[in-house]
């Protein structure tokens, strides 16, 4: 048998009183917790759910998710429409979970921004909404915005998110972030 690491020490090593040594009590106390809150669910579940912690997402939506929740990506656009995105793959590399896929495409006519996304998703299987993306990205082409997105599938496989979905948002709604950039002309 293979010997054991020595076990790491950690910086908030909690320091245990005889109660939690005891172990049976916390035991005792957190089935207690476990117990309220689902007789607690069940009630109001029986009563219709009004209240009720859980829901049956996709096909519902819980109205109470904070409002700094960012919970969608977007892509924004330039006055003409198309993606202010110039496929530079900053956002792909910084993702933890590697859930960016970009295909860049090359569009010599427009000289001042030849690459673009031909293809862009995001895999919500693997997304983790850290917003690392939106931090890296050079043209404030990605956002994140308070809302949920409409999950392709119930399949894992099928939770990609595509650029047409992704630009199927009105960028004038973000008040808090104006788009286009002042300066610029409207769409
Ligand atoms: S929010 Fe994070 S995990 Fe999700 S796509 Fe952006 S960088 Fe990747
Ligand atoms: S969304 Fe931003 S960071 Fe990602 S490829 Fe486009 S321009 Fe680059």
């Amino acid at each position: 048998m293979r010997p054991r690491p020595p076990r790491r020490d950690y910086w908030n090593e909690p320091t245990l009183g005889w109660w939690e040594r005891a172990y049976i009590f916390e035991v005792v106390r957190g089935l207690l917790t476990t117990s309220r809150v689902f007789w607690r669910n069940m009630g109001r579940w029986v009563r219709g759910r009004k209240g009720a912690l859980t829901s049956y997402y996709p096909e519902e939506r819980r109205a109470d998710y904070g409002r700094r929740n960012r919970g969608k990506h977007v892509l924004t656009q330039r006055p003409d429409g198309r993606p202010q995105c110039i496929a530079c793959n900053l956002c792909a590399t910084v993702c933890p979970a590697r859930c960016i896929e970009i295909e860049a495409g090359l569009d010599l006519e427009d000289t001042a921004h030849p690459k673009y996304p031909e293809a862009f998703a995001i895999d919500y299987a693997r997304c983790i909404f850290c917003g690392f993306c939106v931090e890296a990205c050079p043209e404030d082409a990605i956002r994140m915005v308070p809302d949920i997105p409409d999950l392709p599938g119930n399949d894992r496989h099928d939770m990609w998110l595509h650029k047409e979905h992704l630009m199927t948002w009105n960028p004038q709604r973000d008040v808090a972030k104006p788009y286009p950039p002042k300066g610029g002309s409207g769409p």
